[in-house]
């Protein structure tokens, strides 16, 4: 027996071990050739009856990470066209059912199957081992087990909405599928997702014990008397899963994730009837994502764009390869703090300066603060906690800057105190270290005036909370080079975030686009919208929070001074807008800053929750209080096309060149609506000349901010759309659908 993922070893007692090993991959992946394999290995088990039992392992360090998504997008769109749109379906029906026929087969082959998961499974890869009799892991905190299928906008397609629940239970079951969460070993064996996790050295021994001492080679649902745990959705205590799951999930996802929603239909239809049928009801709700604009999208910008992105699609192509040993973090702020933090983490040495010791102390104390709290969780040790603090030197000394690969500034955000500490740090440096800065709002060429090597001048924007948010902005000014570009794109990859790159303008990228939003929101206010409408609106077009709570958020004063700056250096050109003399007025005349003086849109009292702060009704009087389906869509469209339409702006002004920088970094950056993913992909999505003619509209209506850029006209002309003008090397061909 020959194969080209698997290799199999037949021992004396009759077992035969299976060991998924693909060539040329890092990771195992469930694509057409290891289906096919897998076939061929399960007809060999049912038919030779040398062959007494089967160990499914992978000769890999991980399990196997799931379906190949790149393979499935391209045999999507290479199936499309030469066929009616009822017969691509009936093709992806049974191209699913092949797969699930497959596991059928070999659960049902009359021979005990183990599971010996050596690492992460994840997706259609732990689909395999539900299929099998008995699942054992290496007991391993770092493995994770999980269904994430919905995080992009599918379900788990070969069978997993109807064995988890089938194995713990609808209500232990619908957490993980609906959230894509995943499991530790020993969790997943506390729950019975596993039946066991032992030693990795013992792994291979226990699944051999387990087919020779018990070796049940029936499912629980294959036999006589089998009960789904907990019961079926009509069983006394089970019926209430499904009435307050289906609340629940409306109240977190208004209704625009169709993946979720078809995952609860899965296991609601799929635990009423046999196992079979329960199989088919899936490859049914399975097929209906995947002709889903949202599924598509999500696979495209969360997935396929976001690895591309993370393994330097971007970077310059012929410059060598860099490594930041040491940098210099300036400013040991709120953003300094956590740039140290994660550069620590990944073994970089970290010299984090302030203008005063307690400054800089404090900062470094930001780590410490986070790693207590890891330890508390189990996720970190005293050792790998002092580990990491011995790699951060707390100081004020600008001489411990010497040896700097790279150097990072984040002290105010002032021309002139920038200006000074470019000065100073740079006559330390070599001539290839680089320089880059955390502004969120100065431009990047007019900092680099500051520096005596502007060619190694570079903008490197994170976003806060460092340690959790993904993104980091990249930007370009007028003479940064080719080699400090993929020296800063280098060093995102080492601390393990998702870098997208723009050219300099105000706002960059993604403040500019995200500031609409709020914007929009305020405009909304002012017009007399209620200003609880107003944020539920928000909420409900898939954004994190409604457009007042993220002003409050982000300060209300800073923004007051961002559209001041901007109307001074505007002039004549700046459009004032409603939203001008109120928050002003919030502002200067009432000292509402936002949550950071616990004063905004909202109040935020020390012993409540926060609430719509009453005064909002004197200064503008709301006439709209009321909604309608109608209304609500119309303020829905108004939220996302504005920023929508600012994307687009964006990318003819040539601030975003690449049309999954500008989707990747929408919803990684400000929580752009996943579902759309991204604001190109909206546009896409509505179809340019239908988008156009609606910002036509509410530009007559509402204001220029509205008026589609020429680039959107002339796209509208033909219905052409971003991702086929702009199509990037290296995307799904799926993506010109
Ligand atoms: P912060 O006020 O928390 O920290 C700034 C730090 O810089 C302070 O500790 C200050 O003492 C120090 N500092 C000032 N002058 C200095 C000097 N001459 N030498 C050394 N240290 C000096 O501010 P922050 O929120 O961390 O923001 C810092 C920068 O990052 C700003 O440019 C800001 O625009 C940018 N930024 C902020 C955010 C955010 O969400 N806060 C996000 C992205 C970028």
């Amino acid at each position: 027996m020959t194969y080209e993922n698997f290799k199999t070893d037949l021992d004396g007692d009759g077992i035969l071990t299976v060991t998924w090993d693909m060539p040329e991959r890092s990771m195992n992946v469930l694509s057409g050739s290891s289906m096919k394999d897998l076939g061929g290995i399960i007809e060999k088990v049912t038919s030779d009856d040398a062959i007494k039992g089967v160990i499914i392992t992978s000769g890999k360090a991980a399990f196997g990470a799931g379906a190949d998504l790149g393979e499935m997008g391209s045999n999507a769109s290479a199936s499309a066209g030469d066929q009616t749109h009822e017969q691509k379906l009936a093709k992806q029906f049974a191209g699913v059912m092949a797969f699930n026929n497959l596991l059928r087969t070999l659960e049902t082959c009359g021979k005990p199957v183990v599971a010996a998961i050596n690492g992460l499974a994840m997706g259609g890869c732990l689909e395999v081992t539900l299929a099998c009799h008995y699942r054992v892991a290496a007991d391993d905190d770092s493995i994770q087990l999980g269904l994430p299928e919905a995080k992009v906008g599918l379900l788990p397609g070969g069978g997993g909405t109807q064995r988890l629940p089938r194995l713990i239970g609808a209500a232990n079951a619908l957490p993980l599928l609906l959230q894509g969460k995943s499991l530790r070993p020993r969790k997943a064996a506390e729950m019975g997702v596993i039946h066991k996790a032992v030693p990795a050295s013992q792994l291979l021994i226990e699944a051999k014990r387990w087919i020779k001492e018990e070796g049940d080679a029936e499912q629980p649902w294959d036999k006589k008397g089998y009960k789904v745990p907990g019961g079926t959705p009509y069983d006394k205590g089970n019926s209430t899963t499904f009435v307050i799951g289906n609340a629940l999930l409306r109240k977190t996802t208004y209704g625009n994730y169709p993946a979720q929603i078809n995952i609860m239909k899965c296991v609601y239809e799929g635990t009423q009837v046999p196992i079979d049928a329960g199989l088919r009801i899936e490859g049914r709700y399975f097929v209906d994502l995947l002709n889903r604009p949202e599924s598509k999208n999500m696979i495209r910008s969360l997935f396929l764009s976001m690895q591309e992105l993370g393994k330097g699609a971007r970077r310059p192509a012929g410059v060598d390869k860099t490594e930041v040993k040491k940098l210099g973090m300036l400013g040991a702020g709120m953003m300094g703090a956590g740039i140290a933090y994660v550069s620590a983490k990944v073994g970089m040495e970290v010299v984090l300066i302030d203008t005063d010791q307690a400054a800089a102390d404090k900062g470094k104390a930001y780590s410490e603060d986070l790693l207590d709290k890891a330890i508390g969780k189990g996720r970190e040790t005293e050792e790998g906690k002092q580990a990491l603090l011995s790699k951060i030197t707390a100081t004020t000394d600008y001489d411990a800057l010497k040896g700097c690969d790279l150097i990072i500034e984040a002290v105010f955000e002032d021309r002139d105190v920038k200006a000074e500490v470019t000065k100073k740090s740079e006559v330390l440096l070599s001539d290839d270290a680089v320089f880059g800065s955390n502004t969120s709002t100065l431009p990047i060429t007019g900092l680099a005036k500051a520096s005596s090597r502007p060619a190694n001048f570079i903008g490197i924007h994170f976003f806060s909370p460092v340690d959790r948010m993904p993104l980091v902005e990249i930007i370009v000014g007028k003479e940064t080079t080719d080699a400090t570009l993929a020296k800063a794109m280098d060093y995102v990859a080492q601390i393990k975030k998702t870098p997208i790159v723009v050219n300099d303008s105000r706002g960059f990228y993604t403040s500019r686009c995200f500031g609409t939003y709020v914007s929009e929101g305020v405009e909304m206010f002012a017009e007399g919208i209620a200003p609880a409408l107003v944020d539920n609106v928000g909420r409900m077009t898939g954004m994190p929070r409604g457009p007042l709570e993220m002003s409050d958020d982000v300060a209300l004063d800073l923004a007051h001074r961002v559209r001041t700056a901007t109307k001074k250096d505007l002039g004549d050109k700046y459009v004032a807008t409603a939203a001008d003399p109120l928050m002003e007025k919030m502002v200067v005349d009432l000292g509402r800053y936002g949550r950071k003086n616990k004063k905004g849109f909202y109040d935020y009292p020390e012993d409540g929750k926060k609430r719509l702060w009453p005064g909002l009704g004197d200064l503008v009087e709301a006439k709209v209080t009321t909604s309608s389906p109608e209304l609500v869509e119309k303020l829905k469209k108004r939220l996302l096309y504005r920023q929508a339409i600012e994307a687009a702006r964006c990318f003819e002004e040539q601030v975003v060149t690449d049309v999954r920088d500008a989707d990747v970094g929408s919803i990684i950056g400000w929580g752009f609506a996943p579902y759309t993913g991204g604001p190109l992909s909206l546009i896409d999505t509505v179809g340019t000349a239908e988008f156009v003619k609606a910002c036509d509209g509410f530009a007559d209506e509402l204001g220029e901010r509205f008026r589609p850029n020429q680039l959107l006209r002339d796209m509208a002309e033909t219905n052409d759309t971003f991702y086929s003008r702009f199509n990037p090397k290296g995307q799904m061909a799926a993506a010109a659908e």
